[in-house]
């Protein structure tokens, strides 16, 4: 799509969006509530008419088709089952809209059923299924008629954790046996990260960044991504006659500097090292005080402050070793943090 715009009043849910999504990928379109994903969607859809702007599957124009003829399936953010039909009378609907016959509808049923794990589920009510269940019966749904493209709205939202890990990995198997061009909405990153080969970051009905997970966690493009994507904390950066500094240590960097005039440091409390024995060679050191460490199992979660009064802070994994030498609260620490996970980025916001 290209320079789609969609306003509601004073609102500008979509400003100016232009995205192109390759033909088999799995993108994900991820950014806080209310950020323009589902209006998104629906555009691709074909359910909302944007302001301005050009949409194309492949070289065909299709902005002014209507949504029955664009061959794409989808979701929807609440299920929208039909909650007095059975389970095959939901997934077989799309089929007899488009009149495929009885025998064939049956079959066709079937097949989506077990391909979301549902198989002999056909003729159960809606309202005897979990939320899990339900979810997979909007899948199949959703697949049955073997659109081009699948779409899904906040498919997982319902669902508590432990379901909501197993069906990323389930969505993910499915879209690697059927190889349909799927476009996903979440709000939530490790979602998205988990299940994407491309993510597009949204705010403000504005596309912020479009990469692969790897590349928008470690390298964001702005702030914001920053900000959404993990947890960072931000160190304002000096520039120097010889280079640039942060809180007065010159800063050794593994890449060169960005273009922008006004640069921050982007620091994941997973980058940084408590060192045991001061100051690292060939590494970036702070001097720092400790002043809470908090012990959450798996690892550890350590805020101190800098030099310089900033607050940082730090997750470390815990081990036998680790868990018995954990700072106090008050105790003069070193964190270290290597070139490679000195990352630079424009301080401006977007
Ligand atoms: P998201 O799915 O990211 O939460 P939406 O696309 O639903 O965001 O909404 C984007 C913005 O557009 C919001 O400010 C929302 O209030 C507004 N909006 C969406 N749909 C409508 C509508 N039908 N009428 C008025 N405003 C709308
Ligand atoms: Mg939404």
């Amino acid at each position: 799509m290209a320079g789609v715009t969609k306003t509601y009043g004073k609102v500008h849910a979509l400003d100016d969006v232009s995205l192109e999504v390759k033909s088999g990928e799995f993108l994900t379109l991820l950014g806080p509530s209310g950020s323009g994903k589902t209006t998104l969607l629906m555009v691709l859809a074909g359910f909302t008419r944007p302001d301005c702007g050009s949409l194309k599957f492949g070289d065909e124009e299709v902005i002014r088709k209507p949504p029955h003829l664009r061959d794409l399936g989808m979701t929807f953010q609440s299920y929208a089952l039909f909650p007095h039909m059975s389970v095959a009378g939901n997934v077989g609907y799309p089929l007899r809209l488009r009149r495929v016959p009885k025998a064939e509808v049956a079959r066709r049923v079937e097949e989506a059923l077990e391909t979301v794990q549902l198989g002999g589920f056909g003729e159960r009510r809606i309202d005897q299924l979990s939320g899990g269940q339900r979810q997979r019966v909007a899948v199949a749904r959703a697949i049955v008629f073997e659109p081009r493209i699948l779409l899904m709205d906040e498919p997982l939202s319902a669902l508590d954790k432990k379901l909501r890990d197993q069906m990323q990995i389930e969505l993910r198997h499915l879209h690697e046996k059927l190889g349909m061009t799927t476009v996903y909405v979440t709000h939530d990153q490790r979602e998205a990260l988990t299940m994407s080969d491309r993510i597009a970051v949204v705010n403000h009905g504005r596309i912020m960044q479009l990469a692969t997970p790897r590349d928008l966690y470690e390298r964001p493009a702005n702030r914001f991504v920053a900000d959404f994507i993990g947890e960072s904390t931000f160190l304002d950066v000096t520039r120097r006659s010889d280079g640039v500094a942060v809180e007065e240590t010159p800063l050794i960097l593994s890449e060169p500097l960005p273009e922008a005039r006004d640069l921050v440091m982007m620091i994941r409390p997973e980058r940084i090292r408590l060192s045991e024995t001061g100051p690292q060679d060939g590494a970036n050191n702070f001097a720092a005080t400790a002043t809470e460490v908090v012990y959450q199992g798996d690892s550890y979660l350590l805020h101190a402050d800098l030099a310089g009064g900033k607050q940082i802070a730090m997750r470390g994994a815990v081990t036998g070793k680790s868990v018995s030498s954990l700072p106090a609260s008050g105790d003069k620490i070193t964190l270290t943090i290597a070139p490679e996970d000195t990352v630079l980025i424009d301080a401006g916001e977007v």
